[in-house]
């Protein structure tokens, strides 16, 4: 790529690390994303953590410090969410995406950056920092969840997360940060899902959720397989919140009972909702998370480095993958 133009900001940022998640394989193979206007090719990247190279006096960065750039962008009307800064809640849907919606994403040796939309990472989080928008997304997903959760006098003491990928095993140690019980659910019997999980004090079920004897106060859906988010939305206890966090194929069609279904959740007061993207403060929550955290269990996460040469590979999706991550600079 040329250097980056100064238009995007006054940061200049040396990208050390790329995380490759399902929305990039789709992106990949032309199913979701879209060029900036007037361009052919979108630069991918969305999960990043690089080094400031250059920053002005004033933007409360300095050469050296790790970087995280936030992906969404407000949409320029701006609608009344995008214009406090809660852009994750755009209402007209015009908001853009670094390295997915109609801007250029940081799978680039260098970038620029406004501050505006950079994070600080504690210096230690060098290895995993990577990890920061997966857990900014799940950050919102909680957030979320505890303010549904005290529409009442609420205790919950259970969790299930369905999906024992890189965001279900997120959403799961926050989860566990949390003091909750937690469930993690997932087809895959051997290898880093269970153990990852067992690491964090949860338990790990490949049974499918009515079959688990337990009905959760909170489930996190972060499989987005279409029978398992239909599932779910049986499954939780009294009060529960269903949080669905997948974004699932479209075209499979599923029977249910709809009156069945309806009748439940009236009659249990459940609230199911949807989350996506996260805003600065989901950013700030996701990076304590992180710096809580086991640094081991994290690094753990990461189960493949890909050298930036060999992208083509970072973009197969092979068996043992939890989180897979490009290496910018050789
Ligand atoms: C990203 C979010 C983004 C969403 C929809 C996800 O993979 O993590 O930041 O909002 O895709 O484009």
């Amino acid at each position: 790529m040329p250097e980056p133009p100064v238009a995007d900001g006054p940061l200049l940022v040396e990208t050390l690390a790329i995380g490759i998640c399902g929305t990039d394989l789709e992106i990949a193979a032309g199913d979701y994303g879209e060029a900036p206007p007037g361009e052919d090719h979108l630069v991918i990247g969305h999960e990043s953590l690089g080094r400031v190279a250059e920053a002005p006096a004033d933007s409360g960065f300095a050469a050296g410090d790790l970087v995280v750039g936030i992906v969404r962008r407000p949409d320029p009307v701006p609608c009344a969410n995008c214009a406090v800064g809660e852009w994750d809640m755009c209402r007209n849907g015009r908001y853009t995406e670094r390295g997915i919606k109609g801007l250029h994403g940081y799978a680039s040796e260098r970038y620029r950056i406004s501050p505006d939309f950079a994070v600080a990472l504690d210096p230690a989080l060098s290895q995993v920092g990577v990890l920061l928008e997966p857990t900014t997304v799940v950050a919102k997903a909680w957030d979320h969840i505890e303010r549904i959760g005290h529409r009442v006098h609420w205790e919950p003491r259970t969790v299930a997360v369905t999906g024992a990928g890189p965001i279900g095993l997120l959403a799961a140690l926050l989860g566990v940060q949390r003091g909750l019980e937690v469930h993690v659910l997932d087809v895959v019997e051997h290898g880093v899902k269970p153990e990852l999980t067992r690491a964090l004090g949860a338990e790990y079920h490949t049974q499918p959720i009515g079959e688990i004897g337990l009905a959760p106060d909170v489930i996190v859906e972060c499989s987005g397989v279409p029978s398992v988010v239909m599932d779910v939305l049986y499954q939780s206890g009294h009060d529960g919140v269903v949080c669905l966090t997948g974004v699932s194929p479209r075209g499979r069609n599923v029977t249910v009972d709809a009156g069945a279904l309806g009748r439940e959740i009236v009659l249990e007061n459940d609230a199911i909702f949807g989350s996506v993207n996260a805003n600065r403060a989901h950013y700030e929550q996701a990076a304590q998370a992180l710096a809580d955290a086991d640094t081991g269990w994290l690094e753990r996460l990461i189960t493949r480095r890909v050298p930036l040469d060999g992208y083509a590979d970072a973009l197969q999706r092979h068996a043992e993958d939890v989180k897979v991550v490009l290496e910018m600079q050789a």
